[in-house]
């Protein structure tokens, strides 16, 4: 499929993950896709293998946000796919939970997708078209240990339908997709905390879900390219669950 021929995509957090796995479908199917991740030498690792170019970018970090949009422009020529994966997680319950793991959390996500959508914006209305996907999670839900994460997830539902109000008139199709349970660094870590081994959690986490599988970033990959497809073009607004079913 040659999907995105011709069209330049940035994708943040794109060094690894869910955001790798997309910035290889993406470039797969024809874009120019600018890997923009806090960890330059993994996001240098993606690039190459894709063809793609990486730029070091903290999504808190308005000037390195910038410069990774303007890498679209100067490398692809316009800016016509933005999918914000860039994302931590420092879980703890609420009554340990300090002032930095709400701030980390809050920031990265909200403040980095602020930045990022505001960013390309410009460019997507001026040309009159553009496709965004914001990652959100089942944890908007509610998940025990993640008073940070879980608002900030929620809160990336509501800038989903803000956006696609306010730049739809514009051409601009805006949506979101909340994983389920995606075997990445990001879960690692969680097994790790919790000192299991990733494989047994995975097992575990597994007998929940309706598929009875965890997900692959493969998985969210896939969902993400079709919403920056125009298979998509009269979708906008919308949170994509992809979660191997519903929560039991
Ligand atoms: P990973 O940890 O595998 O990848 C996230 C990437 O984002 C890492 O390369 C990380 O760099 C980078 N990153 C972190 N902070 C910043 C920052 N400030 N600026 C730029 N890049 C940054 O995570 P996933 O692929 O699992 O997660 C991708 C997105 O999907 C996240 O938003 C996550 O919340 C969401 N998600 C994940 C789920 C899962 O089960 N895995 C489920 C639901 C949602 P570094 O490693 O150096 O921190």
């Amino acid at each position: 499929m040659t999907r995105f021929q011709g069209k330049t995509a940035v994708v943040t957090g794109g060094a690894k993950g869910i955001g790798a796995a997309t910035a290889k479908r993406l470039a797969a199917e024809g874009a120019t896709v600018i890997v923009a991740d806090f960890d330059e030498a993994a996001a240098q690792r993606t690039a190459e293998e894709i063809g793609g170019h990486a730029v070091r970018c903290d999504v808190t970090k308005l000037e390195d946000v910038e410069a990774a949009v303007e890498a679209a422009k100067s490398h692809g020529g316009s800016v016509d796919v933005l999918v914000t994966c860039a994302g931590i997680i420092r879980d703890n319950l609420l009554f340990k939970m300090s002032d930095d793991d709400w701030s980390a959390v809050i920031d990265t996500h909200l403040k980095g997708t602020f930045y990022a959508v505001r960013a390309v914006q410009q460019h997507m209305v001026e040309q009159k078209s553009g496709k965004i996907v914001l990652i959100s999670s089942t944890s908007a839900l509610g998940n025990r240990g993640q008073t940070n994460y879980s608002a900030a997830k929620a809160g990336l539902q509501g800038m989903t339908k803000t956006f696609a109000i306010e730049l739809g008139p514009f051409g601009v199709n805006v949506n979101c997709v909340a994983p389920g349970f995606i075997a990445t660094d990001m879960t690692r870590q969680t097994a790790e905390r919790v000192g299991v081994p990733f494989e047994q959690f995975m097992e575990h986490v597994a007998k929940d879900v309706p598929l009875r599988r965890v997900g692959q970033p493969d998985d969210v990959a896939a969902t993400i390219a079709f919403l920056c497809s125009d298979d998509a073009s009269y979708v906008s607004g919308q949170v994509i669950y992809v979660a191997g079913g519903p929560k039991t």
